[in-house]
């Protein structure tokens, strides 16, 4: 059951859990599932009203429009071994796979777009065809190793080390030099948008990873949005933990770990920061010296609107797709990512827009569409780019802002205070630092466990980082299962589930 209980009511309702999780975020709530699925008492404290943390959905511009607050797009939860385990459709819940993942439109009409199999979206780059084939086919035909990888605990041993040096040895290269194995606009345009993602300059070490993960993705997978809107997959998760005797208390911030009732295992789905001030001083010098290290990414500034019709984009392919990345060309996009970095808010942001309506015509009323999108700024930001996001899309769709009906704005500030766990706007739990990406949060055999016993991190901030893919709470409560010598469920050695959504 869900019921929310004010601040400093403190008598659980559960006859006392087994497990507490602290924060109902995806990862809160895939520790909480894994927790349950293996016979324990599990007790979730939220301390927003509403369960969820990144994957909510609300009516933010005008009665009738859903609009997913915070994440949209869900390849990772397609591909994620959790959501694998969670019969999404028995909760009701369809991904929605638009045909086109995405589009990377530049002046002039033209675009890159990714859809179907390597050799088709190779066939539309032109003179890139060939080299977009070298840098993925190799991938896709190892998608499964490559994926084992990128969602992984990354202290596995890789169970084809061929395939995953292979991955590993293009993905530590910066985006800006990958990109220059393609030689068109278009096409180091299309990679300097996915690598991106990581919230890095593109000169930085590791960025060429997300690239190549994330155009792996869009054709292991393609690019889905939940019908209906994100919060369908936290209420699944919710039913299904609620269902095995689980409880959500909702309103009810955490401060301090000694406010929680006694349990065997705790997990926190919180970033280092907040660690810091809920288990401070009970932490050991070293531990704490390594948290306060723990550097956090740019910020994001985050726009939804309600638009009267589809966006007229100039190019055709960027009307079909689900997502489309604005801001130009390689150069471009690197200027922008660079500015970021070195604290500077770029006027012509580099900009990812989601259009859920291209497959889901719920979000909105008959013939009017949401649209979503964010371009990065600097950690702590309070500046509102909305004017600078909308020339941007207006560049590649003139006649944009006649559609534009509402909007709502969030600032990287007003993200932080929507979500604490998204410190100085980082929507991505810590920077994807090369550092950070070997030991997350800080270079630990385990990086779930924490000195104090029983208490483990399992949010963003632990390895694979960001997105919403449940595998950190997965691997946290597999760790926290195995230290109370209880069998984990089998999800804890299961495959990527990408075969399973027909790998192109
Ligand atoms: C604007 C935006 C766009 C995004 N787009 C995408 C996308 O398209 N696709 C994608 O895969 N990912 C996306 N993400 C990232 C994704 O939302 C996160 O990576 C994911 O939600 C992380 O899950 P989590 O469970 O670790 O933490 P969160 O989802 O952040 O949840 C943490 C929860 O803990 C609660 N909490 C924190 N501290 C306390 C406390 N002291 N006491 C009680 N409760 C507490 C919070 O209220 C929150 O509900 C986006 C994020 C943002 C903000």
């Amino acid at each position: 059951m869900i019921f929310a209980r004010g601040q400093g009511e403190s008598s659980p309702r559960l006859r006392q859990p087994d497990a507490i999780v602290v924060g109902s975020g995806p990862n809160g709530l895939a520790a909480a599932l894994t927790m349950a699925r293996a016979g324990l008492r599990v007790q979730v404290f939220e301390g927003a009203q509403e369960a969820g943390g990144g994957c909510r959905t609300a009516e933010l511009t005008l009665p009738g429009f859903a609009h997913d607050v915070c994440s949209a797009v869900h390849p990772l939860a397609l591909a994620s071994p959790f959501f694998a385990g969670l019969d999404l459709a028995a909760h009701g819940v369809r991904l929605l796979t638009p045909k086109v993942a995405l589009t990377h439109p530049l002046d002039g009409g033209r675009a890159a777009a990714v859809s179907g199999t390597v050799a088709q979206t190779a066939a539309r780059l032109g003179a890139d065809a060939q080299a977009y084939r070298r840098l993925m086919e190799p991938l896709v035909r190892d998608r499964d190793s490559v994926l084992s990888l990128a969602l992984g605990p990354l202290r596995s041993v890789p169970d084809r080390p061929v395939a995953a040096a292979r991955f590993g040895l293009q993905g530590v290269l910066p985006a800006r030099l990958l990109a220059r194995r393609l030689q068109t606009d278009e096409g180091r345009a299309l990679f300097a948008g996915v690598a991106s993602h990581s919230l890095r300059p593109l000169s930085a070490p590791m960025t060429g990873a997300f690239g190549l993960t994330f155009l792996l993705l869009a054709h292991a997978t393609g690019w889905p949005v939940v019908e209906g809107g994100s919060a369908r997959l936290i209420d699944a998760m919710t039913s299904e933990l609620t269902g095995l005797g689980g409880e959500i208390v909702t309103g009810t911030w955490i401060e301090r770990l000694d406010q929680l009732p006694p349990a065997r295992a705790v997990l926190l789905d919180i970033t280092p920061r907040q660690l810091l001030a809920m288990a401070g001083e009970r932490l050991p010098a070293g531990f704490r010296r390594a948290m306060q290290r723990f550097r956090y990414g740019p910020g994001v500034c985050k726009v939804d609107w309600a638009l009267d019709g589809p966006v007229p984009w100039q190019n055709e392919a960027c009307r079909e797709a689900g997502t489309v990345h604005v801001g130009g060309t390689l150069a471009e996009v690197a200027r922008c990512e660079a500015d970021v970095s070195a604290g500077r808010h770029p006027d012509r942001p580099f900009c990812l827009v989601a259009q859920p309506g291209v497959v889901d015509p719920s979000r909105a009323p008959a013939g009017r569409h949401t649209l979503w999108g964010y371009c990065h700024v600097p950690g702590g930001s309070g500046v509102d780019m909305s004017e600078r996001v909308e020339a941007q899309i207006e560049r590649f769709a003139p006649g944009f802002r006649d559609r534009i009906l509402a909007r709502s704005v969030r600032t990287a500030t007003d993200i932080e205070r929507y979500n604490p766990s998204y410190v100085g706007g980082d929507i991505a739990a810590g920077a994807a630092t090369l550092r950070q990406t070997i030991g997350r949060p800080t270079l630990r055999w385990n990086p779930y466990r924490t000195p104090l016993p029983g208490v483990y991190l399992c949010s963003g901030s632990t390895p694979p980082g960001g997105g919403v893919h449940g595998m950190c709470g997965l691997w946290a409560a597999s760790t926290a299962l195995r230290d109370l010598h209880i069998e984990a469920p089998p999800t804890d050695h299961c495959e990527p589930s990408v075969h399973r959504a027909g790998a192109r």
